[in-house]
């Protein structure tokens, strides 16, 4: 069967239903894909792989993956004091 005989792929419900979740934690968050000053995933107590441009955020209200260049309002410092 030729590539151009397949249907074109299309979102489902579980997608759909995803997705809006995920709308609703962003905006909780206040959750966005630039930095704010110097205050980014990568350096938040949240990120678990600094080192990653992609990882996992534990915070409990969030707990997805997210940019290393990305923010929240729930933004801790990971640096001893
Ligand atoms: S708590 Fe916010 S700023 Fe910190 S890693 Fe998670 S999404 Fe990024």
């Amino acid at each position: 069967m030729a590539e151009d005989d397949l249907p074109k792929p299309e979102p489902k419900e579980i997608d759909s239903r995803l997705a809006m979740e995920l709308q609703h934690l962003c905006e909780d968050a206040l959750l966005r894909g630039f930095p704010s000053g110097s205050e980014r995933c990568d350096n938040c107590l949240y990120y678990l792989n600094p080192d990653d441009k992609l990882a996992y955020c534990w915070h409990p209200k969030l707990r997805i993956l997210v940019g290393a260049d990305w923010w929240c309002q729930w933004w801790e410092t990971n640096e001893e004091s």
